[in-house]
């Protein structure tokens, strides 16, 4: 559909479905990628396409680093696995946790758990917090409060965490412990003459009302990410954080940094806490941990919770819990590489020098009467189709705006992520000027193509 007949997707099917079930992808004509090089992905039939999302905000590195190849290979000539239960590991894994624990500074991280990926990352926040909670005997506070269109996984519970209704529909989901309090997009809803400090003031004060309507004692911890990627690229409005994190702090609630897209330089910091001030008892990475070459997530404990857990008088016994791949040797010698990599290359200096280029150049479309808002920090970046330049006024899900725009890149040879209406893109951290360029004439083009679909 999306390679054969541009048309047929502004039609209306549903262009995402097919690609958010991989095991259905076969049935579908997929798009099949074959291999990568840098900054682009090349098809079966060796079409080159320029991948604005770097896989899925994930390959930060592009598409045929040497050495993260290298330090795989090193590593599974030496030692391709052993496990890390029972006061038993490896050395890459200790070596991350104590990399990963001194890279976040914005609050002081002693632990690092390691998963295979973002959506048990956040399942392990979620024991980690009861356990928690249990050792220090306070047995009631157990709920969670996470954001309206937040993406925190796809398993149960970190499904259950996220705020997408497609996540929820169909599976009795999300599980009675959580909670969901505003979505932070000022555009979308603020009240008429709200400025963006009195939109995040009155958001701050919904979730106070929330926990004083569920009883603080009852709730264990908020999860955020800095900025909300899947939800559709939104950055939080000024003093968002600082007012929300007052009210999570004032009734004794953990803090969980969900960075798994923001982590590792994507907005121009190396974490999305630095950006934002946030300071968080608890940290989710994953994806550009080891720019997506081995499947690796991290959840960093701060001392406050990991002193409890293991402290002499906690009569729980061990924290049960743990992946046969926790800390896979492979893995964390490809992220320690990654690590690595960030630094040697000064990777904040790279992302900071071509992010203006991508915002201003792609932001300069603001003003096409099919878009409302195109929103973004860094190398993170969302177009939102609306017509009459409203958030209230969404063009009829059947003309399928935002698949022809997608469907029109990909024709012209870049991939950007589809979601309705929501376009996003979140390019590798090693794009050229000249990419960029690239990339911004592309999404002209598609642009210029959809405008004038959308006047016949
Ligand atoms: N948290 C955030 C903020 C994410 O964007 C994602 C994935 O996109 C996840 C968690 C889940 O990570 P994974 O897909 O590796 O399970």
């Amino acid at each position: 559909l999306l390679k054969d007949d541009a048309d047929k997707g502004f039609k209306g099917h549903d262009m995402l479905a097919p690609f958010t079930a991989g095991w259905q992808a076969t049935d579908l004509n997929p798009l099949v990628i074959e291999r990568s090089e840098g900054s682009y992905v090349y098809d079966i039939n060796g079409k080159k396409y320029l991948d604005s999302l770097a896989g899925l905000w994930c390959t930060a590195l592009g598409g045929n680093e040497p050495r993260l190849v290298e330090a795989a290979t090193k590593q599974l000539n030496t030692l391709p696995f052993y496990h890390s239960f029972w006061n038993r590991t490896t050395k890459p894994s200790l070596d991350l946790a104590k990399e990963l624990t001194e890279l976040f500074t914005a609050s002081k991280m002693s632990k690092a758990f390691f998963t295979n990926s973002g959506s048990d990352a956040n399942d392990t926040q979620v024991k980690l917090v009861w356990y928690y909670n249990n050792a220090l005997g306070r047995t009631d506070k157990k709920k969670f409060i996470a954001r309206t269109k937040s993406y925190h996984g796809s398993t149960l519970i970190s499904a259950s965490l996220s705020g997408l209704p497609a996540l929820h529909q169909k599976f009795d989901l999300p599980a009675p412990f959580v909670l969901h309090t505003d979505c932070p997009h000022y555009w979308r809803y603020h009240l008429p003459g709200e400025t963006e400090e009195e939109f995040s003031t009155r958001l701050a004060n919904n979730l106070e009302n929330l926990i004083l309507k569920e009883g603080p004692e009852t709730i264990a911890a908020f999860i955020a990410e800095p900025v909300m990627g899947a939800g559709g690229v939104i950055p939080p409005p000024a003093t968002y954080f600082e007012k929300v994190q007052a009210v999570v702090k004032k009734y004794d609630i953990l803090f969980i940094a969900d960075e798994v897209i923001c982590a590792f330089g994507r907005l121009g910091t190396m974490f999305g806490s630095d950006k934002y001030n946030i300071k968080p008892d608890l940290v989710t990475v994953a994806k550009a941990l080891s720019s997506a070459y081995m499947p690796i997530g991290a959840v960093l404990v701060s001392p406050q919770v990991s002193d409890v857990i293991h402290s002499q008088s906690n009569k729980l016994g061990s924290f049960s819990h743990g992946f046969t791949y926790s800390g896979h040797p492979v893995a964390c010698a490809v992220a320690l590489e990654a690590i690595k990599i960030y630094k040697e290359r000064n990777i904040l200096e790279q992302v900071n020098k071509i992010a203006p280029k991508f915002q201003e150049g792609l932001k300069a479309f603001s003003d096409s009467p099919i878009i409302g808002e195109i929103r973004g920090t860094g190398l993170i970046l969302g177009t939102e189709f609306t017509d009459n330049k409203s958030p209230n006024d969404p063009f009829p899900p059947e003309w399928g705006v935002g698949a022809y725009f997608g469907a029109q890149c990909e024709k012209n040879g870049m991939l950007v992520r589809v979601a309705g209406d929501n376009i996003m893109m979140s390019p590798p951290f090693i794009m050229t000027p000249a990419e960029i360029d690239e990339m911004i004439s592309i999404y002209g083009k598609a642009l210029k193509a959809t405008e004038e679909r959308v006047a016949e």
